[in-house]
């Protein structure tokens, strides 16, 4: 037995604001009113055998080595927004497959071609994971349940074509939400630490140095692989092999939750990580 523990937070009476982070320009709005009054998180531990079961049921094995959590050390999650494409998404493959790491892409549907699909597929044979990053790249939580739901089933279900397996987190666009979308969507709801490198002015050093100084444990770094991002591409060429001399194991997302143990929420809580062990909703 691995000895895993299943988190419920039950968090109540939070405000759900936009966060600055995440592709584009942030929106200043407030996304959402809270919901039910309980205040503050209660942790509930349920028995271990209950949770191997739905670790690997959920957040299955299929994209990572078969190893056990326990053979994990730190471990950190690369992930890649807004592609895929035929120009940036290969050469950050290149540098994975050089330095034996992998990463989670979080791919928009519209985006996805008949090349691009290629390049997602190959993502897959490397051991990357293919995630939803929703179907056009809009303000969802202006949309109503079912628009909601119909990009994301759009994305899921080209992925799946392609690569035979559904996505299985999600990242808001703009990391804009409200409990609509909470509701809505059946996966875990994934934000990251970030390097606002989707803007050109920020350059390769400061992207590297600004990952660097925030890389902790069990962290998801969010980073972009738009068409023309190569300043995120050579980043990397110092970032991976920085990473991993520093004894991060560059893991999937999925990877990253059953390295720790932990079953991230999918359920109505408005819960949305940035790294795998927060207990907090933000
Ligand atoms: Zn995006």
């Amino acid at each position: 037995m691995n000895g895993f523990l299943k988190r419920t937070l039950l968090i109540g009476g939070i405000t759900m604001a936009m966060l600055a982070s995440g592709c584009g320009s942030a929106d200043s709005s407030t996304a959402a009113g809270s919901s039910a009054s309980s205040g503050g998180e209660t942790p509930a531990v349920t028995t271990a055998a209950t949770t191997v079961t739905t670790a690997a049921e959920t957040f299955g094995t299929t994209q990572h080595p078969e190893k056990e959590a326990s053979e994990y050390g730190k471990v950190i999650a690369l992930t890649f927004d807004d592609g895929p494409n035929t120009t940036c998404t290969p050469l950050i493959l290149d540098l994975l497959q050089k330095y034996n790491a992998r990463a989670s892409f979080f791919v928009i549907g519209d985006n996805i071609t008949e090349e691009s699909a290629q390049v997602m597929k190959r993502a897959y044979a490397q051991g990357c994971e293919i995630n939803n990053h929703s179907r056009t790249h809009s303000y969802m939580n202006k949309m109503t349940a079912e628009e909601i739901k119909a990009e994301i089933s759009y994305t899921s279900d080209l992925v799946e074509k392609y690569i035979g397996e559904p996505t299985r987190f999600f990242r808001p666009p703009y990391i804009a939400v409200n409990q609509t979308m909470f509701d809505s969507i059946d996966m875990p709801f994934i934000n990251g630490k970030g390097c606002n490198d989707w803007e050109e002015k920020v350059t390769v050093q400061q992207r590297i140095d600004k990952v660097l100084e925030m890389a902790e444990d069990g962290d998801i770094i969010l980073l972009h692989d738009q068409p023309s991002n190569y300043q995120t591409v050579e980043a990397l060429e110092t970032i991976i092999p920085e990473l991993q001399k520093q004894g991060f194991e560059l893991v999937t997302v999925s990877e990253l939750f059953f390295a720790k143990g932990i079953t991230p929420v999918s359920d109505s809580t408005p819960k949305i990580y940035t790294n795998s062990m927060q207990e907090s909703n933000w």
